[in-house]
């Protein structure tokens, strides 16, 4: 299949800075990132392409290159000039276009052999809290790495020796009839070492069960499925195993005012008959307090309202949502027999005179008319 142009990829000019690149490029990593789409071949082939042009046009040497020759001049396979992509797994990237809303890379010593487990914690916000961005305490149950050991799960003082049944192998033979079978040594599990001294407190184990209390960070503007990830928070790993990852997974209670949707919200402004026939100032929530909107006359239902800067500032990308207020003009209910007869009167008044008072129903009508006409009735 023909690749398609890096630039087209990334939908950028071909003078494109490094920022508009990496602004490109989140923004397709964030639609199509494997996570978000689980099992979907589309979306992981369109991350691979996209990462592919992000990691070429943002080096130098490979963007000139690609520039002079096009794929030929960055395509390993083709012998040309500045060399293949970088090749790696999807997290390498990803993590540094996006920093910390994903973690780092999980950092610490020790092997990955006894690698601790991850750790999930479902967080639920209000709407609030995810605009604002807010730091929680958190208790998790959890292992840690055993103090007096050290993590080791040897004595204080002592140290593991070589296992004696495998030699430090690992493996061993077993003979059986004529024959001879390798397995796992039961006594060190194959780690080659044993601990011979165990340390008392942790039984050898190198982790302690503990409740472990956590300060975390959420930055504002996160949204529902948002995962903050805790490199190393998880479980500890056993016997000086590095430790396992915590993410925090997002989720908003609805509002009963505002709907979200990505930066904007939503929001209904009902308002009375004689307020949107006349025109007036009227209150609008918005998340960070009251604010005045000037209703101009003869205003009409569903009509949007637009307060920019009031949405909600994006924890992906730059910039700030708006709020969108729609009014819901209200029918009022239950009338006086002197309020009936003021609307019979002014409706009267409306239907006399030469004046147009209903914009709505007239184009209905004419809407009507057409359509039977078209019909050919
Ligand atoms: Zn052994
Ligand atoms: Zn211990």
């Amino acid at each position: 299949m023909a690749k398609r142009d890096y630039y087209e990829v990334l939908g950028v000019a071909r003078n494109a800075s490094e920022a508009e690149l990496k602004k490109a490029y989140r923004k397709l990593a964030m639609k199509h990132h494997p996570d978000r789409n689980p099992d979907d071949k589309k979306s992981e082939e369109q991350f691979k392409e996209a990462k592919e042009a992000y990691e070429v046009l943002t080096d130098a040497q490979k963007r000139a290159a690609y520039d002079q020759f096009g794929h030929a001049g960055v395509d390993p396979g083709l012998g040309g000039g500045g060399g293949g992509a970088r090749s790696g797994n999807f997290g390498d990237i990803f993590e540094d276009v996006f920093g910390d809303i994903f973690g780092g890379r999980g950092a610490g010593r020790g092997s990955r052999v006894n690698r601790g487990s991850d750790l999930r914690y479902d967080l639920e916000l209000s709407l609030e809290e995810a605009v604002q961005g807010k730091t929680i305490q958190i208790d998790i149950p959890t292992h840690v790495p055993c103090k007096p050991c050290d993590g080791s799960g040897a004595r204080k003082g002592s140290s593991d020796t070589t296992c004696s049944t495998c030699g430090g192998h690992g493996q061993v033979r077993m003979q059986q009839g004529f024959f001879s079978i390798q397995q796992t040594c039961p006594k060190c599990h194959g780690k080659g070492r044993v601990i011979t001294d165990p340390c008392p407190e942790c039984r050898g184990q190198g982790v302690v069960k503990q409740t472990k209390k956590l300060s975390v960070k959420i930055p504002a503007g996160v949204d529902e499925g948002d995962r903050i990830r805790l490199a190393g928070e998880g479980e500890a790993g056993l016997q000086g195993g590095i430790a396992g990852d915590l993410y925090v997974q997002i989720s908003v209670r609805a509002h009963p005012l505002f709907k979200r949707e990505a930066n904007h919200l939503y929001c209904e402004l009902p308002i009375s008959f004689a307020s949107a026939a006349l025109g007036g100032e009227i209150d609008v929530p918005t998340l960070h307090g009251r604010v005045k909107l000037k209703i101009p006359a003869e205003t009409q239902t569903d009509k949007l309202f637009r307060l920019k800067g009031k949405g909600v500032r994006s924890v992906h990308e730059q910039g700030v949502g708006d709020l969108f207020c729609k009014v819901v003009i209200e029918t009022p209910i239950n009338l006086t027999a002197r309020q009936k007869e003021l609307f019979a009167e002014l409706e009267k008044s409306l239907q006399e005179g030469p004046a147009k008072h209903s914009p709505r129903s007239r184009s209905w009508f004419d809407g009507v008319k057409k359509f039977f006409e078209d019909m050919k009735f």
